[in-house]
């Protein structure tokens, strides 16, 4: 536009001959020459428009483009393990999504790229350039297997079951307690202001700063959903976080965030729902997953005690002050303190400290990992090297060396995170989603559902409106939908408990739309389909 206007000012072309050679000179075509005209005609009329972020809106908005991400996620999981970009590509050149999306032409090999790339959640990439489906990953599907999928069939005995919406009473069903089970499912979604057109026009005296992916100002929201009453709402009184995300705004949803938005969530629970038993589901952002500071891990640990005239070992934490908020020191930085690690577990459940006791000559010392073993049975820990080199011991070892055996300790496996902690002491159980697995949250489509009805209002620029559409179009989605995608989830955990792997069950969730669970005869099925391709 810059170029434009200095060629016509200087140069004594025509408007329009001007506007070519801008285009030219940044090689770009008539079309795009058409354009500066059109955006220079307006910039002259209100010196206050100018176009925000033409070129990153552009392919940000197409990704999120009604179903356009999960299609592509379906497409690329339906041709196999191994995926490439150029599939997407390929994907995108098809008549019927053409069609269906409006678009003219397929994408760029790099913006395909790009969109793996941000696609990441479901997608890593393997040192070949190659995608595998995080489905597939070994340790992802032995805790699909072995720990989501059965906690999931156990909680299964006491929810309430739906049909189409509706309550489905099972007069037969065996019901073990007398008590309900309620599954809140949580998770955090981002809603930009510019999520409608692919351009915008801003005056420049807004405050909304063009941001580099070109989304606009954004509004972070984190809620819990259940089937039985969607929404965590009783009165008015609701779990919803609104958040402005982003640096230079009100910073991150942080651990610290997550916990006073779940203590707020069981004051509510406890107000208006006591009689039922209530399971929170998060999925494992590190956010979620932080363990208290003073944690038993065996990572530094040294073999002897600490010795004398040495610090004291243990770890750092940062020093609050009396009114419950971080002290910094005279440098700016935040003040650290060394602390004790908290206590271990023995087998019975006795507290073992990791420091020798009072009365001891050396007490309050480091005990070290040998003293801590032959404390728990291993008589000859003191013979035991510290560690393997590099603590790469070899595969399947389990005693071969102090800090691998303290690693394989229950107590030191099964440090609870600060949030499973803060929910169990008061009586709610916590446990976590899968990588990768979004289609086992329905949250996902719940978001997804209220994202479509948002697009659908009129452009606007003020954060007032932001937050008014954005608390519009959550509360536009039904309870019935959203059970109809809770019925979605368990047909994908059903097709899992299985045997079906990420392929097999989209698929098969496909085929039995509607169905909460698939018929016994789906693995004969899932042969035929397969050999007749
Ligand atoms: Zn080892």
């Amino acid at each position: 536009m810059k170029t434009h206007l200095w060629i016509y000012t200087s140069e004594s072309l025509t408007w329009i001959a001007a506007s070519l050679k801008a285009a030219s000179t940044h090689q770009r075509s008539t079309h795009t020459a058409q354009k500066i005209r059109e955006w220079n005609r307006s910039f002259l009329a209100d010196h206050g428009k100018m176009p925000l972020n033409l070129y990153g809106a552009w392919s940000a908005s197409m990704l999120d483009k009604g179903d356009l991400a999960q299609e592509i996620h379906a497409h690329l999981q339906s041709i196999g393990k191994w995926v490439s970009a150029t599939d997407i590509v390929r994907f995108l050149d098809t008549d019927e999504i053409k069609s269906r999306y409006g678009l003219k032409r397929t994408i760029s090999l790099a913006t395909a790229q790009r969109w793996m790339h941000t696609m990441d959640y479901r997608w890593t990439k393997e040192l070949s350039g190659q995608y595998v489906d995080g489905h597939e990953r070994e340790d992802i599907v032995t805790y699909r297997q072995s720990v989501f999928l059965p906690t999931m069939a156990e909680l299964q005995w006491n929810v309430r079951v739906w049909k189409d919406g509706i309550e489905e009473i099972c007069e037969d069903a065996p019901r073990p307690q007398p008590r309900w089970t309620v599954i809140w499912y949580h998770d955090e979604s981002t809603f930009y202001a510019n999520d409608r057109r692919k351009v915008r026009w801003v005056r420049s005296d807004e405050t909304a700063v063009p941001r580099p992916k070109g989304e606009g100002a954004s509004l972070m929201v984190a809620d819990f959903i259940s089937a039985d009453y969607g929404w965590l709402r009783f009165g008015d009184e609701s779990a919803r976080v609104l958040f402005k995300a982003g640096r230079s705004r009100e910073g991150y949803f942080t651990n610290e965030d997550i916990l006073s938005q779940v203590s707020n969530a069981m004051d509510i629970l406890d107000r208006h729902r006591p009689d039922e038993d209530h399971v929170f589901i998060f999925d494992n952002a590190t956010t979620h997953l932080k363990r208290p500071d003073d944690a038993l891990s065996a990572r530094k640990m040294s073999k002897a005690p600490t010795r004398e005239g040495f610090p004291l070992w243990g770890v750092e934490t940062n020093v609050i002050g009396d009114d419950g908020k971080l002290l910094y020191g005279p440098n700016g930085k935040l003040l650290k303190q060394k602390v004790w690690m908290g206590d271990a577990q023995f087998a019975d459940g006795r507290p073992q400290s990791l420091y020798f006791p009072d009365g001891h000559p050396r007490a309050g010392i480091f005990k070290g990992m040998a003293i801590i073993l032959q404390e728990r049975g291993f008589a000859d820990a003191g013979t035991i090297r510290a560690e393997c080199p590099k603590f790469k011991c070899e595969k399947g070892a389990t005693q071969c060396c102090c800090r691998r055996i303290l690693f394989n300790q229950p107590d030191f496996v099964n440090v609870p995170s600060t949030l499973e902690t803060a929910c169990q002491t008061r009586g709610y159980r916590v446990f976590f989603l899968l990588k990768f697995h979004c289609e086992l949250n329905f949250i996902e489509q719940c978001w997804g559902d209220a994202k479509r009805k948002y697009r659908l209002n009129p452009p606007s620029s003020s954060e007032d409106d932001l937050e008014h559409n954005v608390v519009a179009a959550l509360d536009s989605v039904s309870i019935v939908k959203m059970r109809r995608f809770a019925t979605r989830a368990l047909r994908f955990m059903d097709a899992y408990r299985r045997g079906l792997n990420g392929r097999q069950a989209s698929w098969a969730a496909k085929k039995y739309r509607g169905h909460r669970t698939l018929p016994n005869s789906i693995l004969d099925e899932l042969a035929a389909q397969e050999s007749s391709r």
